[in-house]
């Protein structure tokens, strides 16, 4: 069951709608009155995944959430959502050409619970979700001050989801919940899950899934944060044991559950195309000239797979905005993660060229750079690897035959 699906316009007829560049001067002069235009800095974070103490990511996401409100209250948020959920009804371009404007200003960087919450959670519960939950929680993770976790990996299920084992049994009205979840980004800070459960050991394994949302102080939910290479601590371990959930916290239909992560998915590869983490082209550039470099060919050369690759996450992003006219986006997102991964390994390859030893020697100067590539591999890997997009997209979109299953 679909609730409350996911049309562009809300029902406007879009020969109303306001024109694309009209609607970006008028994005242009509110950010003009409300962010000072982004400026070259001394001091570059080009860190792919925040690694700092839980009090620096508190104040990061309230930074995200204030601005995200302002954004809501002018109407520059959920601009492609439908009005009857709080949106503005345009397209998905306006959409688009918001965030293409917003990105020449100084804003508060994007923790990934906030984009987990704002930017995946909520739109599934907009699609999927009954009334009485949405009503419940639509509106408070919309604007983020609700934070959310997504609960979908396993120790022995990532790129297998549909494998996962976390045990939902029904007893009436209530659920009751065993299993462990891994790798679950902000789990420590956030107030709810987004949980994938098996609900039906006997039904095929894509069939036996269902959703939940569940509060993560509920008793019997154990949240211990992982320690990562980095010294961060950004991935939890979460634990269930005996929980006990009511029915109404049931995202969708019993058995409904791959369908909705799917679409989840659709949400968060789709907004890959639109981060900023790790380094970028002009930071890059900005480097080079500041070390007098830009007359080598090698660096010259570096410099234009990067202006190009640049154009092309743009340009994918802009096509997808375009094309997409209802649900979770399609083969524009897997494409969109890919070429983001391309970009910033080609970020890494520049860098590592330039800065030689100093990337890995703390000069007070560059040795921040060290944050982009070490965080790099994580993001081939999250929201489903490089590999499993490039079965998708074979698969699912070019028709090519799918690789051999073992019976499930
Ligand atoms: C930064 C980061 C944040 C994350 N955040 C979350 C989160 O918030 N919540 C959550 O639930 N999970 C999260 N994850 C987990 C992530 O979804 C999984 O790590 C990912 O899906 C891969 O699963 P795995 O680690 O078990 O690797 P595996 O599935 O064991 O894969 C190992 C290798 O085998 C390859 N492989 C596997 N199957 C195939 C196949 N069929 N065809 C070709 N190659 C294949 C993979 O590409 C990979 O290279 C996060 C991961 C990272 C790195």
């Amino acid at each position: 069951m679909r609730y409350g699906s996911r049309t562009h316009n809300g029902g406007q007829d879009m020969s109303e709608a306001e024109t694309i560049g009209a609607f970006r001067a008028r994005a242009l002069e509110w950010l003009t009155t409300k962010a000072p235009l982004r400026q070259p800095t001394e001091v570059v974070d080009v860190s792919v995944y925040l690694n700092v103490d839980i009090g620096a990511e508190r104040d990061n996401i309230a930074a995200a959430v204030a601005w995200h409100q302002q954004k809501l209250d002018a109407g520059f948020a959920a601009i492609d959502w439908p009005v009857e959920h709080g949106g503005q009804g345009l397209s998905g371009s306006h959409e688009q050409a918001f965030r293409e404007e917003e990105k020449a200003f100084e804003t508060p960087d994007l923790h990934e619970a906030f984009i987990v919450t704002t930017g995946m959670v909520a739109p599934t519960l907009r699609d999927f979700a009954r009334p009485e939950l949405q009503e419940q929680l639509l509106a408070s993770v919309l604007s983020g001050s609700t934070m959310c976790v997504q609960l979908l990996s396993e120790p022995n299920s990532g790129s297998d989801l549909a494998s996962l084992s976390t045990r939902a049994e029904r007893h009436d009205d209530e659920w009751l919940i065993n299993g462990q979840k891994v790798w679950s980004s902000g789990a420590r800070i956030a107030e709810w899950g987004f949980l994938l459960t098996r609900s039906n050991p006997d039904a095929p394994k894509h069939r036996g899934l269902t959703a939940f949302m569940i509060p993560l102080a509920t008793k019997g939910v154990e949240v211990r944060p992982l320690k990562q290479m980095t010294g961060g601590e950004s991935f939890s371990e979460v634990f269930f044991t005996d929980v006990l959930i009511p029915d109404s916290l049931r995202v969708g239909e019993e058995g409904e559950g791959w369908r909705i992560i799917m679409a989840m998915l659709g949400y968060e590869r789709g907004g890959t195309e639109n981060w900023t983490a790790g380094g970028s082209y002009l930071q890059v550039r900005d480097l080079a000239t500041k070390l007098g470099r830009t007359g080598e060919p090698t660096v010259r050369q570096h410099l234009a797979d990067l202006f190009i690759g640049d154009r092309l996450v743009q340009w994918n992003a802009q096509r997808a905005a375009a094309n997409h006219v209802e649900g979770p986006p399609g083969a524009d997102a897997n494409m969109g993660k890919l070429l983001y991964g391309l970009q910033m390994d080609r970020v890494t390859n520049a860098v590592s060229h330039l800065l030689g030893p100093a990337l890995v020697a703390d000069d007070n100067e560059h040795f921040g750079w060290h944050e982009h590539v070490t965080g790099t591999p994580g993001y081939h890997i999250a929201g489903g690897t490089d590999q499993i997009q490039k079965n998708i997209l074979g698969e699912r979109f070019l028709g090519l035959p799918g690789e051999p299953k073992p019976r499930s």
